[in-house]
């Protein structure tokens, strides 16, 4: 299996705050990879950092062989990283469907001049991103409410939209921060087979969850994270016997 992403001795300083200390790991092609650690352990700014929010204080970041710590977001997300927000990012006055179809439009070149002239080739290309983000609002289950205005959907839809906007990007690697914060058992377990259908199509998965019981169940392989540093990394059976890692969490 290769290494999709690598995260070489990264350190994030904000101030005198070290949110990130000497982090190295790796995130492998087609797995599920999680991002865990107590409050302040520094996993937002670690999935800040790799979706190039800011740039990491020292160390660098690799994408697909390419170094990306010091490109800006816009060049990055289009190498093929895509995430989601803790804080749902959705246009509540939007449909569905227009929340999907408006992550697409920053990858279409088309300007008003060019759209007043549209070509074949570039209504051929708009026809695709409609037809792709159809297919992938009915992956996550919204196809009822694909005309629906974003305010008036529930937390546990919103979530599902944030998740098919990001993958009707095309990623291969996709970072969830949170995605099931606020869900209900059924609709945990129910995001959980989403992801792990998610992977099975080959989109490489990095996710950061507080809920404990959906990390071990999807997880490949998992990174523990206390106050800014690695503490552990391994499967979950591994990390849930780490001595450090039960350390951390009960705060011994
Ligand atoms: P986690 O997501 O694991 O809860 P964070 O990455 O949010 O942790 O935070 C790690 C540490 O960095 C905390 O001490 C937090 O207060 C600090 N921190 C995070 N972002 C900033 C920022 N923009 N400015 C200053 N301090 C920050
Ligand atoms: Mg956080």
């Amino acid at each position: 299996m290769s290494n999709l992403l690598e995260v070489k001795g990264v350190t994030k300083r904000f101030g005198g705050v070290i949110a990130n200390k000497d982090v190295t790991f790796s995130v492998e092609t087609g797995n599920i990879t999680g991002l865990i650690g107590p409050n302040g352990a520094g996993k937002s700014t670690m999935f800040n950092m790799v979706s190039a929010v800011f740039p990491p204080t020292e160390g660098e970041i690799w994408f697909q062989g390419k170094r990306i710590d010091q490109l800006p977001s816009y060049k990055v997300a289009p190498l093929g990283i895509s995430r989601t927000f803790q804080n749902l990012q959705v246009f509540k006055t939007m449909t569905v469907l227009e929340n999907v179809m408006v992550g697409l439009h920053t990858k279409t070149k088309s300007g008003i001049v060019a759209a007043a002239l549209k070509t074949k080739k570039m209504r051929q290309e708009e026809e695709d991103m409609y037809e792709n983000a159809l297919q992938w609002i009915d992956f996550v289950g919204l196809s009822d409410v694909v005309a629906t205005e974003a305010s008036n959907l529930p937390l546990g839809k919103l979530r599902l939209l944030e998740l098919a906007r990001a993958l009707a990007t095309s990623p291969s690697l996709l970072l969830l921060d949170e995605i099931a914060a606020g869900l209900n058992n059924q609709e945990t377990l129910e995001m959980a087979n989403l992801i792990k259908a998610i992977r099975d199509k080959g989109i490489s998965i990095f996710v950061v969850e507080h809920d404990m019981d959906l990390v071990m169940t999807i997880c490949d392989k998992i990174i523990v994270l206390d106050q800014g540093e690695k503490i552990a990394e391994g499967t979950p059976k591994e990390v849930q016997s780490n001595e450090r890692v039960v350390e951390a969490y009960l705060g011994a």
